[in-house]
């Protein structure tokens, strides 16, 4: 192989890897918005050092899936969370992260602090406690946490029960080792 068609053929490589980086990166952080104005708090400049995971469905009648069901169910109870990440995998946000979302409820983190919620971001995987998080909701999951790693100083990225032991047990089913192996790669 000649040496100029040796650098062009580098070149070509970097330039097509450069171009699937920015088609990945836009394509799969695709946020469909659904902003509440309950079960959750203004604040300007909190520090942001959690994620929490969570699980949830309706179970008020109807579909148990169903994302706005499921918001509406959320309404009732003054509850809310940064984001809910559909069967399909579809990334909904119904808090802007700058805000607290009431998701952690009586916790406190491994070094002891309490009130998780204004230090947190929470992201619910819609997924009944009789069934597992689909794969497609692992992988909207993963590109979430490490794009909200990117931004902030995470120290804790958590499951719900992991906070809570004696209240909870979500997320449920879910493979959190293998889980936390993906979120290295
Ligand atoms: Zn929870």
């Amino acid at each position: 192989m000649n040496r100029n068609y040796r650098i062009r053929l580098i070149v070509l490589c970097f330039l097509l890897e450069f171009h699937l980086t920015a088609l990945r990166s836009q394509s799969k952080l695709n946020i469909v918005d659904k902003t509440v104005s309950f079960g959750m708090r203004q604040t300007f400049n909190r520090n942001i050092c959690a994620i929490i995971v969570h699980s949830t469905y309706n179970n008020s009648g109807g579909e148990k899936y169903d994302i706005d069901l499921i918001i509406k169910q959320f309404s009732h109870y003054h509850v809310s969370s940064h984001y809910v990440i559909g069967r399909e995998g579809t990334i909904y946000q119904l808090v802007k992260e700058k805000n607290v979302s009431f998701q952690a409820g009586k916790s406190s983190l491994p070094d002891g602090r309490k009130g998780v919620n204004s230090c947190s971001i929470g992201i619910e995987l819609v997924n009944a406690n009789d069934d597992s998080p689909t794969e497609a909701q692992i992988r909207s999951l993963t590109i979430l946490i490490k794009n909200i790693q990117s931004r902030y100083n995470i120290k804790y990225i958590l499951r719900h029960s992991d906070i809570a032991p004696d209240r909870k047990t979500d997320p449920w089913n879910m493979n959190w080792e293998d889980f936390m192996q993906r979120l290295k790669n």
